[in-house]
C-alpha cells in the first residue's frame, strides 16, 4: 500500500512539474512577444558603449554594466578573471586631410595598439625604399615626412614593430631574401611619422598581437601605422610619383597608459533545483574592434544571451539543472575567456549538458541538428517552438552520416574549448528567412559593424528560441547524451 502511496505521489509531483514547466515556457513565449527587450539591451552595448577592445576602459565599463544587469534580474554573478595586459589602449577621435590644391579629407583607420599623432602631423609623402641604395637615397628626407607601403590590401593586422620582428627582417635583409617593408626600423630611426598602406573597402582595422601583451611603456611603437581606402592610396602614389608638392596631415588619438588592465568572463547563474552542480551553458563574446561599435561581432550575441536570462527570471524559471549565462571576454585576441573557463574546469566537464554559443550575424535561429541519441530530447524540448512564429518555423533534425572528429585545433569562436575537450557545444543553425540581403562577411571586423546592421526581429525571436531550449534541456530527467558526439 505505502509503494503505491509512493508512486502516486512520484506521478503527482512529476505532473505538477510538468505543469509549472509548461506555466515558465509559456511565460517566455508571452513575453518573448509583449516584452522583449533585447534591442534595449542593443542600444545601450552599440550605441552608448560602442568599441570593446581589451585594454580598454570602455570593455571594462561594458563589463560592470553587464554584471549589474545580471544582478537586477536576480541572478547570482561571478566575475572571472581570465586576462591582464600590461599597458593599456584607448582610442579617442582620428581624422586626417591631404593638404593641396585638389585637398581631400582622408578615409583612414588604424589597427590598435599602434601609434598616435600627439595632435596635427604634416609631412611629405615618400614611396618605401626597397633596397638599400633607395634607402640610402631618401634617408635625409624621411623625418617628419609620410611612407607609402605597397603592400597590397591589408587584412587589418598592425605591421610588426616588436624587436623580435625587427631582427627577422635584418636577417633577411642580410640573406638577401624578399620580406615586407625591409627597412621599417631604419625608417622609424630616421623619424618618419609613419606609414601608409592601402586597405580594401570597408576597412578592416585590427591588431597584432606580438605588439599588445609583450608591450611595456618603454617600448611603445612611435610611429604611426595608418590603413588608408586604397583609391586614395592609388591617388596619393600617382601624385608622389609625378613629384607632386603636397602634404597629409593626420591628427589621431591612440593613447597608451599603464596597467595592469584586467579583463572578466562574467558568469550569471540560475540555479538548479534538483542538480545543482549540472548546467546548460549558453554564451557569447563582450570584447569587439573599435573601428566601429562591435554591434554584430559581438554585441547582438551578448544581447540575445543577456535577454535569453532576462526572460527566465523574469517567467520565475526554477529549472531542475542550472543554466548558466557566460559573457566571454578575448575572444577576439585568441579565445582567452573561454578558453580560461573551460582549462580551469569552471564546471567540470562530465557535468555540462550542452554549451549553445552566439557570435555570427543577428539573425534567427531556426533549427538544430543533434546526433540521434539527443534527438528525442531536442524534438521534445523545442515542441512549443515550432508554431511560436509562423513566419519563422524552427525545426529539430537529427544528423545523418557519421559523428565529425573531434576538433582538436581551437578556432572560430568560443564553443572551440569546449569541443575540443568533448563537451557538446551544438549551436542553433541561424538564417536570414525573410530575406534582408544580410552579408556577415560584408561587416564582419570592419567599420561597417553598426548599431544599424541589426535585425530586430531575429534577435528577439533568437531570444526565445535560447531560453525555451535551456530551460527545457535543464529540466530533462539526465544530461543529454554523448553518445556518437565525435567520432572515436
Ligand atoms: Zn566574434
Amino acid at each position: 500500500m505505502k509503494k503505491i502511496y509512493l508512486s502516486l505521489l512520484a506521478v503527482l509531483l512529476t505532473v505538477v512539474s510538468l505543469q509549472a514547466q509548461d506555466k515558465v515556457t509559456k511565460k517566455v513565449l508571452e513575453l518573448g512577444k509583449t516584452d522583449n527587450r533585447t534591442m534595449e539591451h542593443a542600444q545601450y552595448i552599440a550605441r552608448n558603449i560602442g568599441g570593446r577592445l581589451v585594454g580598454t576602459h570602455m570593455l571594462n565599463h561594458a563589463e560592470d554594466w553587464v554584471v549589474e544587469q545580471f544582478r537586477s534580474w536576480g541572478l547570482d554573478v561571478q566575475v572571472q578573471e581570465a586576462v591582464v595586459i600590461g599597458v593599456g589602449f584607448d582610442r579617442g577621435p582620428w581624422s586626417g586631410r591631404m593638404l593641396s590644391e585638389d585637398g581631400m579629407m582622408l578615409h583612414f583607420g588604424t589597427p590598435a595598439y599602434t601609434a598616435g599623432t600627439c595632435g596635427p602631423q604634416k609631412g611629405r609623402v615618400y614611396l618605401e625604399p626597397k633596397n638599400q641604395r633607395a634607402f640610402d637615397r631618401v634617408k635625409g628626407a624621411l623625418k617628419g615626412s609620410w611612407v607609402l607601403l605597397e603592400t597590397g590590401a591589408t587584412s587589418g593586422l598592425a605591421i610588426d614593430a616588436s624587436a623580435k620582428a625587427d631582427s627577422l627582417r635584418a636577417a633577411a635583409v642580410a640573406e638577401g631574401k624578399e620580406v615586407a617593408v625591409p627597412f621599417y626600423r631604419q625608417m622609424v630611426e630616421a623619424g618618419v611619422l609613419g606609414f601608409i598602406r592601402p586597405a580594401k573597402m570597408p576597412m578592416q582595422v585590427l591588431y597584432n598581437r606580438a605588439m599588445c601583451f609583450d608591450l611595456t611603456m618603454d617600448t611603445l611603437p612611435t610611429a604611426c601605422d595608418i590603413l588608408l581606402d586604397e583609391h586614395q592610396f592609388a591617388l596619393i602614389k600617382q601624385k608622389v610619383e609625378d613629384r607632386q608638392d603636397f602634404q597629409l596631415e593626420f591628427d589621431i588619438r591612440n593613447h597608451f597608459f599603464p596597467g595592469p588592465m584586467k579583463y572578466h568572463n562574467i558568469l550569471a547563474t540560475i540555479k538548479g533545483t534538483q542538480y545543482p552542480d549540472e548546467y546548460v551553458v549558453l554564451g557569447s563574446h563582450l570584447d569587439a574592434y573599435d573601428i566601429a561599435t562591435g554591434s554584430t561581432d559581438d554585441g547582438q550575441g551578448v544581447c540575445v544571451t543577456m535577454e535569453t536570462a532576462r526572460l527566465l527570471a523574469a517567467a520565475g524559471a526554477k529549472p531542475k539543472r542550472s543554466i548558466m549565462f557566460c559573457i566571454w571576454t578575448a575572444e577576439e585576441y585568441g579565445l582567452l575567456g573561454s578558453k580560461y573557463f573551460v582549462e580551469h574546469k569552471t564546471i567540470p566537464w562530465n557535468k555540462i549538458s550542452n554549451y549553445f554559443n552566439r557570435d555570427g550575424g543577428p539573425l534567427a535561429c531556426t533549427s538544430i541538428t543533434v546526433p540521434p541519441a539527443m534527438y528525442e530530447d531536442f524534438k521534445k524540448v523545442c515542441e512549443p517552438l515550432e508554431n511560436y512564429n509562423p513566419d519563422i518555423p524552427f525545426t529539430v533534425n537529427k544528423r545523418e552520416g557519421e559523428a565529425q572528429a573531434r576538433p582538436t585545433r581551437a578556432g572560430g569562436s568560443d564553443h572551440a574549448y569546449f569541443a575540443m575537450n568533448g563537451i557538446p557545444a551544438i549551436s542553433f543553425r541561424e538564417s536570414d528567412v525573410f530575406g534582408y540581403d544580410f552579408n556577415y562577411r560584408d561587416i564582419w571586423h570592419t567599420e561597417d559593424d553598426l548599431y544599424d546592421k541589426l535585425i530586430p526581429v531575429y534577435m528577439e525571436h533568437s531570444a526565445v528560441v535560447n531560453a525555451v531550449t535551456a530551460y527545457g534541456i535543464a529540466n530533462l530527467g539526465h544530461l543529454l547524451s554523448r553518445e556518437g558526439l565525435y567520432k572515436e
